[in-house]
């Protein structure tokens, strides 16, 4: 029924077909010209151990400008890419930028020397990206590469999945379940999905003061303690939701209170100016755009 009805809302442009579909396919092109020239942009956003106050991650977001159309969200980006059968490239650029951007980091502070990278969860079966991704740890000695899958690509972990996280975990390459929380969740999957980061969607905390939301995190932190992943929050963005994990024992967190996505250059020169420090002197709980 939900599928139905985003689907419904798609459509649903109120007389403006003509217009959306001129647009549409404005942003097809834009999409198949910025994949080929390899144009695409990736920005990054720390992720943090609430209790060190420091960053030990950066998660690489895919961004694109068209010079004519403006800005493309990532998610339209990644629908008309996989349509399009260009999103294997499209996510080999995007790690290969954000491997690069990592080395960068590591090199002003060796403390950060991970990465993250939005990957559905089919694209490592492909015959494609699987051989790409072997590759990757020798060329990258440095630093490790972390694979977010997200829920929508993982409502069934077939053994076919589960056998190649393995292989790439073998291989030095994390594996993190991403939006776990959000309405596509299964338990299954937490079960069956061999990872080393499980990141809790934002919906999960909207409402903070809920007791039932903060066991519920407690005790995917402790799962996470005996189980071994760490577990990560999504969109904390201000100090009292900080505050409030931390009182159930969650240790880290990502979100606009610790910094917004921002450029390579922009994240260079917050590591050389603050180091890893997770929280800047003159950062101010940030209101969601
Ligand atoms: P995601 O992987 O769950 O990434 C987190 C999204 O939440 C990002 O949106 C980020 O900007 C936003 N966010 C982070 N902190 C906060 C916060 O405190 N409050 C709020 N309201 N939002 C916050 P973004 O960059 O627009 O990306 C949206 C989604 O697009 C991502 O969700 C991911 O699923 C997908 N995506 C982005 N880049 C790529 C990519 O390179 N490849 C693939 N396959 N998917 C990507
Ligand atoms: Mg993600
Ligand atoms: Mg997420
Ligand atoms: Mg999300």
């Amino acid at each position: 029924a939900a599928k139905k009805s985003r689907k419904q809302g798609a459509a649903g442009n109120g007389g403006s077909v003509s217009i959306s579909a001129h647009r549409s396919s404005q942003v097809n092109d834009s999409v198949v010209r910025a994949v080929e020239n390899d144009e695409l942009t990736v920005y990054f956003q720390p992720i943090v151990s609430i209790v060190e106050s420091r960053i030990w991650a950066f998660e690489a977001l895919v961004r694109y400008t068209d010079p004519e159309i403006g800005p493309i969200s990532p998610a339209s980006l990644i629908e008309k890419a996989k349509r399009l059968g260009l999103l294997n490239q499209l996510t080999e650029q995007v790690i290969l930028k954000s491997l690069r951007a990592a080395r960068q980091f590591a090199d002003i502070d060796s403390r950060v020397n991970c990465v993250t990278v939005n990957v559905e969860a089919k694209q490592i079966l492909s015959s494609q990206l699987g051989p790409f991704l072997e590759t990757l740890p020798e060329l990258f000695p440095e630093v490790s590469l972390c694979l977010e899958l997200n829920e929508r690509s993982l409502s069934v972990v077939s053994d076919e999945l589960r056998t190649q996280a393995d292989h790439l975990r073998d291989l030095g390459i994390m594996i993190a379940l991403d939006d776990y929380g959000s309405e596509n969740s299964s338990v299954g999957a937490l079960v069956r999905m061999p990872m080393d980061i499980l990141k809790i969607d934002r919906s999960l905390i909207d409402d903070l003061g809920d007791i039932r939301q903060l066991e519920v995190l407690r005790a995917l932190q402790g799962f996470g303690d005996t189980l071994d992943y760490a577990l990560v929050v999504e969109g904390v963005e201000s100090p009292v939701t900080a505050l409030r994990l931390q009182s159930v024992g969650v240790r880290s967190a990502q979100g606009f209170y610790y910094g917004v996505p921002a450029s390579y250059e922009a994240t260079a020169k917050r590591l050389l100016m603050h180091g890893t420090l997770a929280v800047l002197p003159d950062a101010e709980p940030v209101e969601a755009p």
